[in-house]
């Protein structure tokens, strides 16, 4: 099937948790996809991000993660989804996974401390998920009821309940809808 990186993958308002949100139902060892073990995919990510993830003002240009940096992105990936999964469940700081997730992100920037420009994807993600630690109103952080993915609701009033309403919000809707229907007919 053939695979792209649309819009709403970056449904999640960070880069960090966009990557997070590049393994699709994580916590199902059956279903679970990781979208970053295709090397063509993880190569066109930050091009993508460029374009459409929220914080694109911030990062102009971004170049793929090197080789030698590839296991330590994906380290940093898994440590942004740990701590911010529990963040947003349970509305705490776990001071393991922080610690965790602060090693990951100074083991980026020390591997880049000589790096010029277009910023490469790792640091760029790096630096996202530093910003998020300091977000000013942590209950924005979300978890999509239907993929799991990670999202900052922007909402005005913060009534945003699915990753990407288009999506996931339709596809909850068509569901339930399904099971009226079935009880009623039933
Ligand atoms: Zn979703």
């Amino acid at each position: 099937m053939s695979f792209e990186w649309t819009p709403h993958r970056f449904s999640g308002g960070a880069l960090a948790l966009d990557v997070a949100n590049s393994v699709i139902l994580r916590a199902d060892p059956d279903k679970r996809l990781d979208r970053f073990a295709a090397p063509e995919h993880l190569s066109a990510f930050p091009a993508a991000a460029e374009v459409l993830c929220a914080e694109r003002d911030d990062f102009t240009r971004l170049a793929p993660v090197s080789m030698e940096n590839q296991s330590h992105f994906l380290e940093l990936r898994e440590k942004v989804d740990a701590f911010y999964r529990l963040k947003a469940a349970e509305r705490r700081d776990d001071p393991v996974l922080l610690a965790e997730l602060l090693e990951a992100i100074a083991r980026i920037f020390r591997a880049h401390a000589a790096d010029g420009t277009p910023e490469p994807v790792d640091l760029a993600t790096a630096r996202s998920a530093l910003r998020l630690i300091a977000m000013p109103e942590p209950d924005r952080l979300k978890i999509c009821p239907n993929c799991g993915w990670l999202f900052i609701d922007r909402s005005k009033n913060k009534s945003r309940a699915w990753c990407d309403m288009a999506v996931c919000g339709n596809r909850a809707k068509a569901r339930l809808h399904y099971q009226r229907k079935k009880r009623k007919d039933g």
